[in-house]
């Protein structure tokens, strides 16, 4: 899972990049304009900590492949938490968190595509425990939750890590457009009332951006 963790951070970061300012424009509109820049500042913050561990080169004895996935998971989450501002920073942060602990603790037969799955879905429960939120009230969560749901049912039809990766975009990406005429009941947005609905939800919209890198990456 290590194989996928890492170019998946790595794109993401370019791509969220590239899209900061998109992403900050859709904050403008239903926020205070800086998921662009917290997004940003998150990933520019991973790509650190991939740089530095692959600068101190492997560790001896080399832990298995759900643990080093754990651990990087864990940390990204750590990172993510501490660099960036905003709700976004503690809810994407405790997202990687949960994922972390999620993969630590996959049952067998372990595989990319279960590996997938068990992280979404943890991720999901941990950014709600956290924001009080569920799915229809215009967040990120109008995303991930059908995406983690649409993952799972093509886990249990026996789906690889591409199938699983690729089911999730698509729902993550139909998710995010179906933000546009929610009414925000969480966060920032929920502030505007009536004036939130009619603009897409941008951290909806940063995660599935991710999601759709995931999917290129897994291939
Ligand atoms: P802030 O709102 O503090 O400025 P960001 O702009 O980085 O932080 O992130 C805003 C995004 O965070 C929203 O678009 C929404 O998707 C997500 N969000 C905010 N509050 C919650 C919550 N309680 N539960 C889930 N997601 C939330
Ligand atoms: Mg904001």
């Amino acid at each position: 899972m290590l194989e996928i963790l890492d170019p998946w951070l790595r794109t993401s970061a370019g791509r969220i990049h590239a899209e900061a300012a998109h992403l900050t424009e859709l904050d403008q509109a239903i926020g205070d304009g800086d998921h662009g820049i917290n997004m940003d500042r998150g990933f520019k913050a991973i790509v650190a900590l991939l740089d530095e561990r692959a600068a101190a080169g492997p560790t001896d004895p080399a832990p298995t492949d759900e643990a080093a996935t754990a651990e990087l998971l864990r940390l990204v989450g750590r990172t993510l938490i501490s660099t960036v501002g905003g709700a976004s920073g503690p809810l994407y942060g405790t997202a990687f968190l949960r994922a972390s602990a999620a993969v630590a603790g996959l049952a067998e037969p372990r595989s990319a595509a279960a590996g997938l799955v068990a992280a979404l879905e943890a991720a999901t429960t941990g950014i709600g425990a956290l924001g009080k939120s569920t799915v229809g009230e215009k967040t990120m969560l109008d995303a991930l939750v059908p995406a983690a749901t649409a993952a799972r049912a093509v886990l249990d039809r026996g789906g690889d890590a591409g199938s699983v990766a690729r089911a999730a975009r698509d729902a993550a990406a139909s998710g995010a457009e179906a933000t546009i005429p929610l009414l925000a009941t969480k966060g920032r947005a929920s502030y505007l009332g009536e004036r939130s609905v009619g603009h897409q939800d941008p951290g909806a919209t940063s995660a599935a951006l991710l999601l759709g890198v995931l999917a290129d990456v897994v291939g």
